[in-house]
């Protein structure tokens, strides 16, 4: 007889037509070892999307919807500026339809990404770190321009902050029927998550919090300082307040179009900085603790949704974005003191019985 325990599972009760069909509907996962006792908190763990981030959404939503309207023809090269996530995502979604792409990237962001998207098919053109994000999405905006490429300008398109509305935003509706959802913490890079979570929370729970966050050495939306910006909504300098940080697909060194709508409407409660080391520490023990596998940015957000864990009323929940999976960061500070060789504890556990010795 089965054990009654055994766990088992049944399948979707369909199949899918393509990968582009498995994007979304994220698991909403309890956090049972790290939280404070008495608080409800919850992860959105966007490494289930198939391309492993919450960016997959963005890009399969900014080439249907550029099909949809025509603005973007059979076999037309794409072209994007992006940290990684992004071109990933629409890595994928070409891949899968049929149009090239061509991603240009600061030189500074992980190699792993650049050979993901390269191994998906994509040209990946490198730019100087010293003209961060803002070399990049030139870059691309040149390269659009010169040869008639489609470009997805993932910063201003009403494209993003939509499907985050349509999808992020109802699969938490969802997930949380019936309960109650005090407190929703964040990020931003493009502010696509935080704009189209925050126009249906707004709208259907009014009382549930919202809380977002930037890098406690590039505090754009906390500076008060505006970005300028041309006829195309598109940044024209970098932002006074920008240092380059460690969080990965946080804050570009201007305020995008997209996150200005949050700004503008004031869909955000509280706004609380993080250090990037803090997001690499509490990433780790995500990993360590919970078994969960999330970048930099996921750590960071954790980091400020236990702050705010700790300081909530009993009872409340509190529902944390972990945007990506940690895999995507092999070469960067968060595996930094992660040993490739054995460990002294290793070579102990190791030298406990006579075989097999290494050294
Ligand atoms: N974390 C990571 C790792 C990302 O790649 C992104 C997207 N750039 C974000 C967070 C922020 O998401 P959004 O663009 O929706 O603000």
């Amino acid at each position: 007889m089965t054990d009654p325990k055994l766990r088992t599972t049944s399948g979707n009760g369909r199949t899918f037509d393509s990968v582009l069909d498995t994007i979304g509907n994220t698991p909403t996962i309890r956090i049972n070892n790290l939280g404070p006792d008495g608080i409800n908190l919850f992860v959105k763990f966007e490494a289930f999307n198939p391309a492993g981030s919450v960016k997959d959404r963005l890009a399969v939503n900014i080439i249907e919807a550029a099909e949809r309207s025509g603005a973007l023809k059979p076999g037309q090269t794409v072209v994007e500026a992006t940290s990684g996530n992004t071109g990933i995502g629409l890595a994928m979604v070409c891949a899968q339809k049929g149009y090239p792409l061509v991603v240009t990237m600061a030189e500074s962001f992980s190699t792993e990404r650049r050979q993901l998207m390269r191994m998906l098919g994509a040209k990946v053109v490198l730019t100087p770190k010293a003209e961060k994000g803002f070399g990049m999405y030139r870059k691309a905006a040149e390269l659009a321009e010169k040869h008639g490429w489609f470009l997805a300008r993932q910063f201003e398109t009403q494209a993003n902050a939509e499907i985050h509305a349509a999808t992020t935003a109802r699969e938490i509706l969802g997930d949380f029927n019936g309960e109650r959802l005090d407190y929703f913490v964040t990020g931003y890079g493009t502010g696509g998550t935080v704009t189209g979570v925050s126009r249906v929370l707004r709208a259907e729970w009014p009382e549930t919090k919202i809380i977002l966050s930037e890098p406690e050495n590039a505090q754009l939306v906390g500076s008060g300082i505006a970005t300028e910006r041309g006829e195309d909504d598109d940044p024209i300098s970098s932002h006074p307040a920008f240092e380059p940080h460690v969080i990965q697909g946080w804050t570009p060194d201007f305020i995008p179009a997209v996150l200005q709508e949050s700004i503008d409407n004031g869909y955000f409660d509280q706004l609380i900085p993080v250090p990037g080391p803090t997001g690499v520490e509490w990433a780790q023990k995500l990993a360590s603790q919970e078994g969960i596998l999330t970048g930099i940015s996921g750590g960071a957000t954790f980091a400020v949704a236990m702050e705010i864990a700790e300081q909530a009323e009993p009872g409340a929940s509190v529902l944390c974005m972990l945007p990506d999976t940690g895999e995507r960061y092999l070469s960067t500070p968060l595996f930094g003191d992660i040993s490739v060789d054995m460990t002294d504890e290793e070579s102990e556990i190791s030298r406990s019985t006579p075989g097999y010795h290494i050294g």
